[in-house]
């Protein structure tokens, strides 16, 4: 199956379950040299698909620290060393950490050459490999340094998901939750439905949801590529996650800060404005049904996540903002805007009002 998607003037093809060995060869064929980068878990997996003749396979070790100028340097030396040129072709192989960091480094070597997203995690493939986001980290935050750039192609093969962690589903699950809320009510009626969603409900429906949340997330950014407010709708729950991830200093996955992000803005949302009481029930057990409301704060916390908040690139002054939801399915506008502004203490009430009455609350 074939996507066409364009976003600004450059349109890019979406290929799904296609033979990866195949797929490489091809390209191999049609470019001068091709690198692609991977991590050391991954190679380790899936080695014997990606050992083709022709194909440069540059590895660097898994996790975030790998998102830095020492390792894209040594990467873009390597690449000049082997001669690479305008014609050469660089493939990002893994999760979003060598998507981010493949992706910045073929959007400025040589000022620019092709790039091609093979995501392997579930949220590489229903999140990160799309939007045209790339970079790396700097001391002074995470993703700080990086560029707009996106593929050529992207490959989707859900059989890379039979190799993932428990863990690792549960943070895809995590945005794809969070697209049936913001965009898709189907979604969420599927997720409450199925049990042990992927693994053994089959192929055909975690296929069905994967296509369903890539093109929600097409058409936001393809509609609104700097964020200027529509995409902003993407950032239901991180708020309030990214300010978790930063403040346990990234100790905790960014599914599961944006899982609790979830519950807590989309209290806010009933608190403040129109969600209903049932679609925040609804919210919170589909949240615990995948474990994705567990990262813990204390009362003593919240004014340091409050200052994270305030720190976010996103946000200014003593307001901070916020994409919420009016119903599951449906974000909210006020004067005609999804960013909504509230002010730092009403927040910190809702806080509260979460640790005490709903943090250990089984729903
Ligand atoms: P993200 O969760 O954003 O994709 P990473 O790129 O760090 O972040 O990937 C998370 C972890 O999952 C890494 O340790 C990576 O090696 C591993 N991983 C990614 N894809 C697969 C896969 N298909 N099978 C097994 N492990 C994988
Ligand atoms: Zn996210």
């Amino acid at each position: 199956m074939i996507i066409k998607n364009t976003i600004r003037d450059q349109s890019y093809k979406i290929y799904f379950n296609v033979n990866l060995k195949k797929y490489l060869n091809n390209l191999i064929k049609r470019y001068y040299k091709v690198a692609l980068i991977t991590d050391k878990n991954i190679y380790k997996i899936y080695k014997e698909q990606i050992s083709i003749k022709g194909l440069d396979i540059l590895k660097v070790n898994p996790g975030e620290k790998s998102k830095s100028f020492t390792v894209k340097n040594s990467l873009d030396e390597r690449l000049l060393e082997k001669k690479f040129n305008r014609n050469s072709l660089i493939i990002g192989f893994g999760g979003g950490v060598v998507g981010d960091l493949s992706g910045y480094v073929a959007a400025t070597i040589l000022r620019g050459i092709d790039l091609i997203h093979i995501p392997t995690s579930l949220i590489a493939i229903v999140d990160s490999s799309i939007g045209g986001k790339t970079g790396i980290n700097s001391k002074n935050g995470k993703n700080l340094i990086g560029s707009f750039y996106n593929p050529k192609e992207i490959l989707i093969n859900s059989e890379f998901m039979h190799t993932l962690s428990s863990k690792e589903i549960r943070q895809g699950l995590s945005e794809i939750i969070k697209y049936g809320v913001i965009k898709n009510e189907e979604i969420f009626n599927i997720l409450e439905k199925s049990n042990k969603v992927f693994m053994e409900n089959g192929k055909s429906n975690i296929d069905k949801i994967i296509k369903k949340c890539i093109k929600i997330k097409i058409d936001t950014v393809e509609k609104d590529f700097k964020e200027k407010d529509l995409r902003s709708i993407l950032n239901f729950g991180h708020t309030i996650g990214h300010a978790l991830e930063k403040n346990y200093s990234y100790k905790f996955s960014h599914g599961d800060c944006i899982g609790t992000g979830m519950a807590i803005e989309s209290l806010i949302a009933h608190n403040f404005y129109k969600l209903s009481a049932k679609d925040l029930m609804r919210i919170l057990k589909l949240l615990d049904k995948f474990k994705l409301r567990k990262v813990s704060f204390e009362k003593g916390d919240i004014d340091n996540l409050l200052d994270s908040m305030e720190l976010d690139k996103k946000n200014k002054n003593s307001l901070i903002t916020f994409s919420l939801p009016k119903k599951i399915g449906l974000m909210m506008k006020i004067d005609n805007r999804y960013k909504i502004e509230i002010k730092r203490n009403l927040i910190k009430k809702i806080m509260i009002k979460y640790l005490n009455e709903f943090k250990n609350k089984k729903i």
